[in-house]
């Protein structure tokens, strides 16, 4: 067993390690490198945290990690990257459970955690962390489970709004914190499930309303309550890796989740009361308009354009990721180069299911990171670029979101392709994108629509181009 300043160093050492992982992961040229660095800090956290004293049976551990492990393993290899968001949410909500469950455990045996004095009475700080990890981790647990169901298509997309919605959940939220007070006074079964149902209901009435647009937001910001939430349970542990790891986690979950709003025009505090920005009959009454003529084209076509101009800017979208089409979009672009044409990449902050969605894509593909622009770089050059190429991108190119006050979008920036000479765009059909909206750039007279999968129609790009 190691001594405790070598658990006090090698827990420092994982610790930078995790910091340097969510440095390096901020840029797509040194997430590889980062995801090193937070696989192994993270190894280190958990060979130390084994030889503890106070870790005394092997054999649950050694179960638990091998059938864990085996899930992880398998689910790792057979999800598609298009079902990476609803799959990151999935895990949220066991990081929630995970803290609510040893919350009962040190609950039910406060001594076996060394949380309690010698007549078995919850010491005062114990008792708030205690309610905190608790409350924090089931808000995260049902929260997480209906994000999952939404970004999976199992629960409607649509936000569900009814009356008196915001002044039900204040009451709960104050019903919960009044539980959990009576629970820090009086630390009794009862306080605690009371705190804990009203919790579970919680995650669930904040989650609901939200929609459309928005959901980029709700993900980041769940990855933060799942940071928060283990950093609790680290303090009733009394294990400092956890409470270091727990709170990076909250803190850059937090960051992202500002960071989103930003890019979106949205207040953190709209979208956590919900509805803003995705009402439902907003949503239905922008959906696509039947009967607007557009213009369309074949892929033929567009490699005919595409050679025949000097500069390019290819917008990805969801469509991308579904095709998996950024193979063949790598060779197109190789193609084009060699023919003497500039071509960028515009990635938009919220485009694909995930933040980085586009980011990781082209990496896959080996599109060189000089290339890539992100949306206020690259915003600038569309009224300077002969065609703006858009492939499974739909919302992030809205005009809508600038031009109609009346849009659930609006007032989210968005990659102004509008302004480019000319527009193709590759989708299979006229419908909508994640939010539900008609999109005015398919109907304008610069724009000839490529009614394909995105990699096919890639694909016969390259062929016509060779
Ligand atoms: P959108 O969801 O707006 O549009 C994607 C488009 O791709 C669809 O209109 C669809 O049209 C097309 N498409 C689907 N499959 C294919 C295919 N095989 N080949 C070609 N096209 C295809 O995507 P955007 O990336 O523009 O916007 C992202 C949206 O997702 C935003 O509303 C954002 O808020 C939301 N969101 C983002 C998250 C994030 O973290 N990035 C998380 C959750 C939601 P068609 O069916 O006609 O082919």
């Amino acid at each position: 067993m190691l001594s405790i300043n070598w658990v006090a160093l090698l827990y420092l050492l994982a610790s930078i390690l995790i910091v340097f992982s969510l440095k390096g992961l901020s840029s797509p040229a040194s997430a590889r490198r980062g995801n090193t660095y937070g696989m192994l800090g993270m190894g280190i956290a958990v060979l130390v945290t084994l030889q503890l004293s106070n870790v005394q049976n092997y054999m649950w551990i050694f179960v638990c990690i091998g059938i864990g492990g085996t899930i992880g393993a398998i689910a790792a290899r057979k999800v598609p990257m298009t079902h990476m968001p609803q799959t990151v949410a999935f895990m949220h909500s066991l990081v929630g459970l995970a803290a609510v469950l040893i919350a009962v455990s040190a609950f039910a045996n406060p001594t076996a955690y060394g949380i309690a004095d010698a007549s078995g009475v919850l010491h005062t700080a114990s008792r708030i962390e205690l309610f905190l990890g608790t409350f924090i981790g089931a808000i995260t647990f049902t929260a997480s489970l209906i994000a999952f169901g939404k970004l999976h298509g199992f629960i409607s997309g649509n936000p569900l709004v009814f009356k008196g919605q915001h002044h039900l959940n204040l009451v709960l939220g104050i019903a919960m914190l009044s539980f959990g007070a009576w629970f820090c006074v009086n630390p009794t079964w009862l306080p605690f499930l009371l705190m804990l149902s009203i919790a579970l209901v919680l995650g669930v009435l904040l989650i609901v309303p939200i929609g459309g647009a928005d959901m980029p937001v709700i993900v980041s910001m769940l990855n933060s309550y799942s940071g928060w939430a283990a950093a609790g349970i680290g303090f009733t542990l009394n294990n400092h890796m956890l409470i270091v790891a727990g709170a990076l986690v909250g803190s850059s979950g937090a960051i992202l989740s500002y960071i989103m709003c930003k890019a979106m025009n949205r207040s953190l505090f709209n979208v956590l009361l919900g509805g803003f920005g995705g009402d439902a009959p907003a949503a239905a009454a922008g959906g696509v308009k039947k009967d607007r003529p557009v213009t369309s084209g074949a892929a033929e076509d567009a490699a005919f354009m595409l050679q025949n101009a000097r500069s390019v800017v290819i917008v990805p979208g969801y469509g991308l990721a579904v095709a998996r089409a950024q193979h063949a979009l790598k060779e197109m672009v190789e193609a084009l180069t060699h023919a003497g044409v500039k071509v960028r990449f515009a990635i938009h902050p919220v485009a694909g299911r995930m933040p980085g969605h586009m980011n990781v894509l082209l990496a896959e593909a080996d599109v060189p990171y000089d290339i890539v622009h992100e949306m206020d770089e690259i915003n600038p050059e569309f009224a300077d670029t002969d065609i703006a190429l858009v492939i499974g991108a739909n919302d992030v190119t809205n005009p809508a979101a600038k031009n109609d006050p009346s849009s659930p979008i609006y007032g989210m920036p968005i990659l102004e392709v509008a302004k480019a000479r000319n527009i193709l765009i590759i989708k299979r059909s006229l419908s909508a994108g994640y939010a539900g909206l008609d999109n005015d750039l398919f109907y304008m007279d610069k724009t000839m629509m490529i009614f394909d999968d995105a990699k096919k129609a890639c694909e016969k790009i390259v062929q016509s181009l060779d």
